[in-house]
Order: C-alpha cells, then structure tokens, then sequence
C-alpha cells in the first residue's frame, strides 16, 4: 500500500476474498452464490473481480445491461452470466454471447421464444422473474398461466431460475412488508410447479437479504454491496472490508486572503487567510457536485478537509488552514477507516452511488 502520487482506485483482492468468505458462512453450504458485477462490479473492475470470484468457485454473475455480459464473455469469463435487464433487441446477442436473460414480460418472453427458435436452440436457460412487491421489473403472479402455456408450446427454452427482488431488506421497520414479500414468492413458485411440473432453482435475497432473512436463502442468493464490502448497517458493516480505496494528492497549494473567492462561480469566500490544497478529482470522476460546498470531505494526514466552493469537472479545492500538509502529500477520499458510505451520507446518498459513479479514467490498482 504505497504513497498515492496521482488520483487511483486501489482494489484489494484478498478483501474481496474475505467478503466472500464471510457471506458463505452466513449460508448454507448447498445454497448457491450469485455474485453481481454490474456497473463495472459497482465501481471497481468487473473483468478482475469477475476472474477473482471465479477462482473461489462462484456459482453465477449477474449483470444489468447485456453489454456488461458481453464484455466478461470477451474477457474470458466462464461461468453462467444472468442478464438482469435485457431488452428484446438483445435476444440474438445474448444467446451468441451465452448469457442468460431475465425474462420479466409476457413480450420480453415471446419475443425471446421466436428468436430462440429460429436460432435452433433446445432447453436455452432462462430466469422469470415475479414482482412481489417492489412494482420495478417483473410479471405479475397472476401470470403464471399465460407463462406456462407460452413455455409448454416450445422447446426452445427452459427455465433455470424463478427470482424476485426484495423492495427494503436493510430495513427492518419494513421486515412486515419483506415477510409479505418472502410469502408471495414462495406461492408464485408453488403455483408455478403446480401448473407447469417444473422445479427451477429460486432467489431472492440481496446482500441485506443474506444477512437479515436466512430463512429465505432458497437455493441461490444473490450479493453485491457486501461484496464490495459494506452491510448496509452499523452493525454489520464491522464483518466486511471495503475492497477500494479512493487516493489522490495534493497538487498545489495557494494562500487566499481574507475575502478572496475560490472556484467556479465564487462560491466559497474566505473569511479569513486560508490555506487551500487543489487536488486532481472532480466530477467526471464520479465526485459529484453534490459534494461542494462542505457537504463532501477528504482526509488529508489523518485531518478531515472540507471541500470548499464547487467540484470542478477535474478538481476539487479543499480548506487546509489548519492542517499541517504540503504540495505531494497524500490525500484519501475513502479507503478502510474513512469508508465511502461516511462521505456518500453526509452529502444525502448511499454507498452504491458513490461506488458505482467513480469514472473508468481513474487508474485501477490491483492489491494482491
Ligand atoms: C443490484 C441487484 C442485486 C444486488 O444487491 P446488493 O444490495 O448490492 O447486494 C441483487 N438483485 C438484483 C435484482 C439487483 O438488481
């Protein structure tokens, strides 16, 4: 863990390792493991953390959008890969690419029939998913006849998975309104066998989900955040590692006097002599406006540093006055101890968006 020189995103593999590790003791050891790389595995580097994944004999992937899929396929990676938002136009790529579509519409379904047929495909895997109570993506439970009557007229596909999705597993005033969900599901899935004869494998918990519903693992469980190393609460976050770290340095140091504005708009004055550090990250890296104006903070020899006046596309100015630190110095926006949920809620939003925002020009560094 070397000096920052330029602004990077360290990776440490053996803390993704550990997360892994963690979330596997919170199952049981016939429950599969689905782990989701999208959004450039929320941030960091899907290919890497995909090949990682795949040597601690992960079960499955899942991505969003069918250009994640195709970039792991191209990659190398060969384990299944669950398309979780695919549209119709993708049929023919998904099925050259072997990745498997989240079948969420009666359209989506047909369409993906026809196109399966024509490429003379048997048994194609497929994933239905059932919305039970988040009214995002999904069909409806009432569905299931009009399923089974598509899917009993081809043999083109076949149903490997049924899933839904949890609207508030970190939350637990909601664990009502969860339960309701985790009993919808189960009588989706035994209405589905009742019409159908067919048993697929079932999911529905996200990484709050693992943690807060053990008795709703059914035979797959589906993590990100916790992956990436946060539990989406106090209490849990002590059992995971923060895999990236958020680095950069001090590029230039300026003395403002008393009065002086600082930045776009002269949104910050001073109000007294201060000392002001530059530092190379702005919002095409993913540091959001959202963060100017003391609302964001970064760590500057162990000393919090308040970003002053607005996040520039490429440069963000924080308030040194009293911190004792020079041209070349490190600075840490997020790492292990400053984690990355401190600065995405003091600025009103969650981990995932800060994570998931960081922009692919900043250098990704591999720990081992
Ligand atoms: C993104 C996503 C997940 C992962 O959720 P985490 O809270 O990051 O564990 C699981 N399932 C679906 C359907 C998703 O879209």
């Amino acid at each position: 863990m070397s000096r920052a020189l330029e602004t990077i995103l360290e990776i440490d593999l053996g803390a993704l390792t550990h997360n892994f590790n963690y979330l596997k003791s919170r199952l049981q050891p016939e429950t599969k493991f689905l782990a989701v790389v999208k959004a450039f595995a929320y941030g960091s580097d899907s290919v890497e953390i995909a090949k990682h994944l795949e040597t601690l004999s992960v079960d499955y992937f899942a991505v969003a959008y069918t250009q994640e899929g195709i970039a792991l396929r191209d990659a190398g990676v060969k384990t299944p890969i669950l398309v979780l938002h695919p549209q119709a136009i993708n049929a023919e790529t998904l099925i050259d690419r072997c990745l498997e579509p989240n079948i969420y519409s009666a359209k989506l379904l047909n369409d993906f029939i026809t196109v399966a047929e024509e490429k003379g495909q048997k048994n194609y895997p497929i994933h239905l998913k059932f919305n039970t109570g988040l009214n995002r993506l999904g069909f409806d439970p009432n569905d299931v006849n009009a399923i089974v009557a598509m899917l009993e007229s081809t043999k083109a596909v076949s149903v490997k998975t049924m899933f839904s999705h949890l609207a508030a597993s970190e939350d637990l005033n909601e664990k009502d309104f969860t339960k309701q969900q985790i009993e919808t599901f189960k009588a989706i899935a035994s209405n589905f066998k009742l019409k159908s004869g067919i048993e697929p494998w079932l999911h529905l918990c996200n990484t709050s989900g693992i943690i807060n519903y053990p008795e709703a693992h059914f035979n797959m469980v589906r993590s990100g955040i916790g992956l990436y190393g946060f539990g989406n609460s106090e209490l849990e976050d002590k059992n995971f590692k923060p895999i990236v770290s958020l680095k950069s340095v001090v590029s230039q140091m300026h003395e403002i006097e008393k009065g002086r504005s600082v930045g776009y708009n002269r949104a910050h004055t001073s109000n007294r002599t201060e000392r002001v550090a530059t530092i190379p990250i702005g919002h095409a890296d993913g540091l959001s406006r959202i963060y100017g104006n003391k609302k964001g903070f970064v760590f500057i020899n162990e000393e919090k540093a308040y970003i002053i006046g607005n996040v520039c596309m490429d440069m963000i100015m924080v308030d040194v006055t009293d911190i004792n630190c020079k041209e070349g110095d490190e600075v840490i926006i997020f790492n292990k101890t400053h984690k990355a949920n401190e600065i995405a809620e003091s600025a009103g939003t969650i981990s995932y968006e800060i994570l998931t925002a960081l922009s692919q020009r900043i250098k990704r560094v591999f720990l081992p």
